[in-house]
């Protein structure tokens, strides 16, 4: 069964990179305490995948060779696959409370299936046989696989090709019978130096003229030519601290790296698109398509935890009972599922492709999205409003572990009768963690601007709003001519 271990994933990362982070390379990347929460949080969804308990979710059937594998490897081959996949996500922020990277690349593959099937079609191609068999090893070896789509897009009233500088979107710059050599940067790679594999995609619909920009390849992230960059975030450098309390999640983390390719040669057989600018439009829409239905499970769980850690902290601050306080409780979960509910309907109303995947509706997908934008910033913040503004006064782990002032800092952080005042601090180093701190990235900003920021949602969604027919629907009424 192709299913990896989570020790196996461990010993299949290790292997050099160029990776950069504060300025100095970085050598063996999955010891660096920064970095290994986000190595820990993929090594959690591997080991999850590896339960009976889970495995309904976690791992299914391939259509392509029929051995079981990891559902992040899978096609997805109905209805019940697409809602799966959403109740997978949830799960697994359930377990980690942050990104765990593994979704960019699934999400990657289910778009170009279709994509390149249509491609093929239209103009006797072979892309879709192509990624079939790229794809089936992905599934046979359980690989993780990044999707990178984002250019740095430099000014953004050019279009690619009027860029003063033409790598401001990643094109090919050369070509031999082997294969192209590409140059550009991707950039808000979730997960990339944890994953084995990249599938680049282009960032948006492209016109004649800017054929060299509309091209699609897979490749392994530590080819010949890729330079990374570790995304900083806030509070990032407590990991580098002693002890572990004031880092709030300190067991898991999400990841986003800058990536820059130098003239790196991706050889034929990996090559999913090439110059088809008509269908460049489709994939991009495709791929934010599922990746918008993605948020409403992943961010879901991550908002369970959250709620979870605001109904302990009113527990622990003896406001539990207060009505007001349980109604923010209520007021979070009504939210919550709000999001769950989209990305379930989103799936429920998905569709078979020809070339015999299922695709999630386009418009809810967007509509989820959407929201996803909104609701964890509410969420949020009823769950700083409930933990109270101590949550950023509080200090230090050093302070409350000194023999000095320490048992003083735990008789007035003291609460209730029977509770602890370092579960409390725990607690609120969390809360502060996911509102404020690293995990914030993963659970405010990712929701804001990952899959697309609010206005990529609002044009997707004006495009479907069928307002003509909406309007007919008050003549008739009416009877207006
Ligand atoms: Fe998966 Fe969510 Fe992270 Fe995207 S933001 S990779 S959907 S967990
Ligand atoms: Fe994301």
């Amino acid at each position: 069964m192709p299913l990896k271990t989570p020790e196996q994933y461990l010993e299949s990362i290790k292997k050099p990179v160029n990776l950069y982070m504060f300025g100095e390379k970085v050598k063996e990347f999955w010891n660096h305490p920064i970095i290994r929460p986000s190595i820990n949080t993929v090594m959690k969804i591997y080991e999850l995948a590896q339960l009976d308990e889970y495995k309904n979710i976690l791992t299914t059937k391939s259509h392509l060779t029929g051995n079981i594998i990891n559902r992040f490897t899978h096609i997805h081959q109905s209805i019940d696959d697409l809602i799966k996949k959403v109740q997978m996500q949830r799960l697994l922020g359930q377990h980690t409370a942050c990104c765990f990277q593994r979704c960019v690349g699934f999400d990657a593959a289910n778009a170009l299936y279709s994509v390149t099937y249509e491609m093929d079609k239209k103009n006797g191609s072979n892309y879709h046989e192509r990624f079939k068999k790229y794809w089936i090893e992905v599934q046979n070896q359980d690989l993780m696989v990044d999707g990178a789509m984002t250019d740095t897009k430099g000014d953004r009233s050019k279009r690619p090709n009027q860029q003063p500088d033409p790598d401001a979107y990643l094109h090919i710059v050369d070509e031999n019978d082997q294969g192209i050599i590409v140059r550009g940067a991707k950039v808000h790679q979730t997960g990339f130096l944890n994953s084995h594999r990249v599938i680049v995609m282009p960032t948006l619909a492209l016109r004649p003229g800017e054929e060299e920009y509309a091209v699609s390849f897979g490749i392994d992230t530590n080819a010949k030519g890729i330079t990374l960059v570790y995304g900083r975030q806030a509070c990032d450098t407590r990991k580098l601290e002693e002890g572990k309390l004031d880092i709030g999640n300190y067991k898991y983390g999400g990841q986003e790296i800058f990536v820059i390719f130098e003239d790196v040669f991706v050889p034929n057989e990996n090559i999913f698109m090439k110059g088809e600018i008509e269908f460049s439009g489709e994939l991009v829409n495709r791929f934010g398509g599922f990746h918008r239905q993605s948020y409403g499970g992943c961010k879901v769980g991550v908002g369970d935890v959250l709620i979870g850690a605001a109904a302990l902290i009113s527990e622990y601050n003896g406001t539990d009972r207060a009505s007001h306080i349980r109604d923010k409780l209520v007021e979070m979960v009504h939210l919550n599922e709000t999001l769950y509910s989209c990305g379930i309907a989103c799936s429920s109303l998905g569709f078979q492709r020809e070339a015999g995947n299922y695709e999630m509706d386009m418009l809810l997908a967007n509509v989820c999205k959407q929201n996803v934008t909104r609701f964890p910033y509410e969420i949020g913040r009823l769950a700083e409003d409930i933990a109270g503004g101590i949550i950023c006064t509080l200090p230090s782990e050093a302070d409350f572990k000194s023999t000095e002032v320490g048992p003083l800092l735990e008789k007035y952080l003291t609460t209730c009768e029977g509770l602890c005042a370092e579960d409390r601090y725990r607690v609120l180093r969390f809360i502060e963690n996911l509102t404020m701190g690293v995990s914030a990235v993963s659970y405010k900003t990712e929701s804001m601007h990952g899959a697309g920021s609010p206005q990529a949602q609002r044009i997707m969604i004006s495009r479907q709003a069928e307002l003509e027919e909406k309007k007919s629907l008050v003549k008739k009424i009416l009877d207006v001519e």
